[in-house]
């Protein structure tokens, strides 16, 4: 016999809905993960009715109960006992209270030494409303620090900073994803989900059932790609130029709404004047997307009556993400293809709770309900819900980036000591051998996570947290709808949650009250917190949600429907209409050269997700994609004498790395792709560049200037270069122009 209990996974923002049934007398440690003993896990059963995903899963959702297994698990706080010098010692078990009071002596003689902001917090992603609630709520209360930030800030920026600036309000989705069959043409840019969220391509295949266009645009002939009308296979970089092109095709063939334009829009002529700039021969030229495609693509987008642009991680990780976003924006307005029923602009979030995660204060610059630091109003309101004097709060902190960047520097700006929690930047931060460094030069580094990840084996403390079914929490999906992740089992002996770490924290801290650890308590807190802001949660509570399968946000009253539809009426600007931004193309931050002569674009495959402290631990998954490697085009792989599986090194300007190269010709030529999942000599991170978005502060994941070849022939030219050269023989002289030693 089994309890069930209905969940949600814990992987990505789909938050396909599920059941656990978990074996009467309690989960053991079962042998799902292939390493347990003991009882049986949970068994992961569809859970038909839930909306999104209607019972399909993916791999990585049908495998979760894997994760449950408590062999692979953390089940006891460790403690670095430092050595002399920079002997680092090593790792010991301690109790929670050793642990807790290690950590709360250090961030205060930080404190006390180097001022507030040398205590920093780096949140994450996947952390529930609740957590990413009271993690910024510590950090600017307990601690007094204005340095948190969090590896969203890697995953959704751009979009959320293009968002705002054209309509006022950040939510990836405007409309469920329902909607996505009605529309007639869509356009995804730079997004995989046949890989990253199977089960959304179902609305994908709907639309196309339906009669509608499908178009993708890729590098890559993608899983999605083959499933398009249209594949655009354009450049790494080149989607800004890409959307002016097509803007300037609306409006020289009289594709624009000048009606919608006049009634809900503002600057207009603006972006009109910079989009001529980019004639299609000009764009075919910036993008190696033909101009008769771009013509066809124009025309299709221009003349439906209803429309959607997609957006994910390929135009938004770049450092003019947001700008690239906005010129997709000014794309919908123009054709009069946002506002209005079955059209719109939006972004496919990739974290599982990459959106409630950036509304609610663990972002450098926000408090909850996606308010504004520096709002004097903002301020007020949220001090008052948590009994502080606003002139307290802390103003806004760095973003992720320049965090890490600082990391154990010394002068007023260095950060000495640090907690991550529910975040792997050794794996998942750009230029990451240098983040890796900057870790390892901090007075006292803090993780809170699942399992020992890379960046758990730097820290000097690391407590092991519940996860997912073994705790209750909110999360809000890609589409704005808040679902309930219900506790299904028990967490290991030993484990403990993350909102009573913090409220532990904060006692030790000094702060008595205000930190509780019941998460229904803390999200009736987080309504308060957030009624009257942008991302409005007040009239949502956990009965509503049970009851609803989750409520979309803003819902201002307990009696409010929730929004699964923004704008029909109006913008979230204060004039009620949308801004075009008056954007050009920009050259990526880094282009090839004649010593890094191609472009690296990095993502995920379908078996793993992101820095892989979950799926790696997953057996099925990991078989499936056991390690990295390095996507490229056949005719490369002849120019560089490359064999299928052959070790390749790959170079930038911040580094190396090695993987087996897999030889395919739905890659372009001049571009090679590596999955960024794994650590070690295969981490494509370490290649990565961190030039950053002015705005966003998103760093250039997209694409890098990099070197290939062979190890084999890395190996050769080293030896050569080790060899010296044979003197000439007696009587010899070199020919005018030869080196000595040349072949002839
Ligand atoms: Fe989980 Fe995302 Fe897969 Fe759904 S698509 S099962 S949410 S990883």
């Amino acid at each position: 016999m089994a309890t069930t209990t209905d969940t949600h996974c814990p992987y990505c923002s789909l938050q396909c809905g599920m059941r656990l049934a978990v074996p009467d007398g309690g989960a053991g440690s079962g042998d799902s993960a292939g390493s347990g003993s003991g009882g049986a896990l949970p068994l992961v059963v569809e859970r038909p009715e839930f909306p999104v995903n209607r019972g399909a899963l993916c791999g990585k959702g049908q495998n979760a109960a894997a994760l449950l297994n408590p062999a692979a698990r953390l089940t006891t706080p460790l403690l670095r006992e430092r050595g002399n010098g920079r002997h680092r010692g090593e790792l010991r078990a301690a109790s929670w209270d050793e642990a807790l009071d290690r950590v709360a002596g250090g961030f205060a003689a930080v404190r006390a030494e180097h001022g507030a902001d040398a205590v920093g917090v780096f949140g994450g992603g996947g952390l529930t409303n609740e957590k990413a609630y009271q993690l910024g709520k510590f950090a600017r209360v307990a601690l007094g620090t204005a340095t948190i930030d969090y590896n969203g800030r890697f995953c959704m920026s751009s979009a959320a900073a293009g968002n705002r600036a054209a309509f006022g309000l950040d939510r990836g989705l405007p409309f469920p994803l329902a909607d996505i069959p009605h529309t007639e043409c869509l356009i995804l840019v730079g997004g995989n989900p046949a890989e990253t969220m199977p089960p959304a391509l179902r609305y994908f295949r709907e639309l196309r059932e339906n009669g509608g266009t499908l178009i993708v645009v890729d590098p890559r002939r993608t899983r999605t790609a083959e499933q398009a009308d249209i594949h655009l296979r354009s450049l790494p970089g080149a989607d800004l130029a890409l959307a002016l092109g097509l803007l300037h095709l609306l409006i020289a063939d009289g594709m624009v709404d000048t009606a919608f334009v006049a009634a809900r829009t503002t600057g207009f002529e603006e972006a009109r004047a910079a989009a001529m700039a980019h004639w299609p021969e000009r764009v075919e030229r910036l993008t190696g997307v033909p101009a008769a495609q771009l013509r066809d693509v124009a025309r299709r987008f221009g003349q439906a009556r209803t429309g959607m642009v997609l957006t994910a991680r390929g135009p938004e990780q770049q450092s003019k993400g947001t700008d690239t976003v906005k010129a997709w924006i000014n794309l919908c307005l123009a054709s009069g293809k946002a506002g209005r029923p079955y059209s719109g602009y939006g972004c496919l979030t990739g974290q599982g709770n990459g959106q409630g995660g950036r509304e609610h204060g663990q972002k450098a610059d926000q408090l909850p309900g996606y308010r504004s630091i520096d709002d004097p109003a903002a301020r007020e309101h949220v001090a008052r819900v948590w009994g502080v004097d606003p002139a307290t709060l802390p103003r806004a902190g760095r973003s992720a980036y320049e965090l890490l960047d600082s990391l154990g520097r010394p002068g007023p700006d260095g950060v000495r000591a640090l907690l991550v929690m529910g975040s792997n930047p050794v794996v998942s931060a750009p230029r990451a051998a240098h983040v890796t460094e900057r870790l390892r030069a901090l007075d006292l580094l803090v993780v809170s996570d699942l399992a020992l990840s890379e960046t758990a084996q730097l820290a000097d403390v690391v407590l092991p947290s519940a996860q997912w079914a073994e705790e209750t929490g909110t999360m809000t999906n890609l589409e704005g709808r808040v679902v309930l992740r219900r506790r299904a089992v028990d967490p290991p002996p030993g484990v403990r949650g993350d909102l009573w770490l913090i409220r532990e924290l904060a006692r030790r801290l000094g702060f008595e009250q205000g930190f509780d650890d019941d998460p229904e308590t803390v999200f009736d807190e987080l309504r308060r917190a957030s009624a009257g802001g942008p991302a409005d949660y007040s009239g949502i509570t956990y009965e509503r949600v049970r009851a609803e399968d989750g409520v979309f946000w803003p819902c201002p009253a307990p009696d409010h429907p929730g929004t699964p539809r923004l704008f029909l009426d109006a913008f979230a600007t204060p004039d009620g209409r949308a801004r075009f931004s008056a954007v050009t193309h920009r050259p990526a931050a880094e282009e090839p050269d004649t010593d890094y002569p191609l472009r690296l674009t990095t993502g995920r495959v379908l078996s793993q997700y992101q820095s892989g402290t979950q799926t790696r631990r997953v057996s099925a998954l990991n078989s499936a994609a056991p390690g990295p490697f390095v996507e490229l085009h056949p005719l490369l792989a002849r120019r560089l004498d490359v064999t299928e599986g052959e070790l390749l090194a790959v170079t930038s300007r911040r580094g190396r790395a090695v993987a087996p190269a897999r030889i395919t010709d739905t890659i372009r030529p001049d571009t090679v792709f590596m999955p960024f999942h794994w650590a070690g000599a295969g981490r494509a991170n370490t290649l990565t560049n961190p030039a950053l978005d002015p705005t966003s502060k998103m760093p250039e994941f997209k694409v890098c200037a990099v070197r290939v070849e062979t190890v084999r022939a890395e190996a050769a030219a080293r030896a050569r270069a080790r060899t010296p050269e044979p003197p000439p023989s007696p009587g010899s002289h070199p020919t005018p122009g030869s080196a000595p030693g040349a072949p002839s």
